[in-house]
């Protein structure tokens, strides 16, 4: 009966994360557009119908739909899925590594973690769209780190201050003397990134981003489909890696340091 509920527990984490990145999957596709994100039913994009309350369960809407719009039979977009299950994977995550707390769905830590990993997922998708990174994310960042100065005190203001420019630096250095190196949106994300997660965390973001973009951009190249001195948005790997490094950077860039001494 305890695992019975305990289980239960954790399929309400799961429904509460892909709930709320269902949520963001309307600002990512909205903010770009200009279109209010808290007005507006919402609707699918190729006939315009408004759903219906059957059609709005996070993941399980679309799959029970067999992936297509009710109205018009159209192919819904797999990545309205992916996001929603992103969510409620990360939401249970956040429960397993920051505690779920007094009140049962999650500790005020894990709270803070998941805040973090949503505007990642929003910074990710709208620059992979548009190759826009908006100030008022970095905003929100900076002010989960300040957060993060009470909730992680073994953080130290140093710390975190050698790490908004620890990565960010060399990343502008390297901007002004290679046009297009990076943009001013990662440069930002990174600084703001560096205060919240610490030098040690963002450091490791910044390998783990530059291993997987650097493999996209391989692959991409492998079969013709970027040119050479092409443009990539590069805040997508940026958000990878430091979404990994939230739960494993210190680690990762403790066991780096320990070969190198
Ligand atoms: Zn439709």
């Amino acid at each position: 009966m305890i695992i019975l509920m305990e289980g239960l527990l954790w399929l309400l984490r799961f429904f509460t994360g892909a709930c709320v990145f269902s949520f963001l999957n309307v600002v990512i596709y909205r903010l770009p557009r200009g279109e209010s994100v808290v007005r507006g039913r919402s609707h699918c994009p190729d006939c315009g119908r408004i759903l219906t309350p059957r059609e709005l369960i996070p993941c399980i809407s679309y799959l029970l739909q067999g992936r297509r719009c009710l109205g018009c039979r159209e192919k819904i977009s797999g990545r309205y899925f992916w996001v929603e299950t992103a969510g409620g994977l990360f939401f249970v995550c956040c429960g397993l590594f920051f505690g779920c707390g007094t009140s049962g769905l999650l500790s005020l830590r894990g709270l803070w973690a998941f805040a973090y990993l949503g505007i990642l997922m929003i910074v990710a998708l709208i620059d992979w769209d548009t190759r826009i990174i908006y100030d008022r994310f970095q905003a929100g960042i900076l002010l989960l780190g300040l957060a993060a100065l009470w909730l992680f005190p073994e953080h130290t203001l140093t710390d975190r201050l050698i790490g908004a420019v620890v990565v960010a630096l060399p990343m502008l250095l390297l901007a002004l003397l290679i046009e297009g190196a990076f943009g001013g949106g990662d440069i930002k994300l990174m600084a703001s990134s560096g205060f919240l997660l610490g030098w040690k965390a963002v450091a490791a973001a910044m390998f783990l981003g530059l291993l997987t973009g650097g493999g996209y951009a391989i692959c991409l190249m492998s079969r013709k489909k970027l040119e050479r001195g092409a443009q990539m948005a590069f805040g997508p790997f940026l958000a990878v890696g430091l979404s990994a490094a939230l739960f494993y950077g210190d680690t990762i860039a403790d066991w780096y340091l320990s070969l190198l001494f």
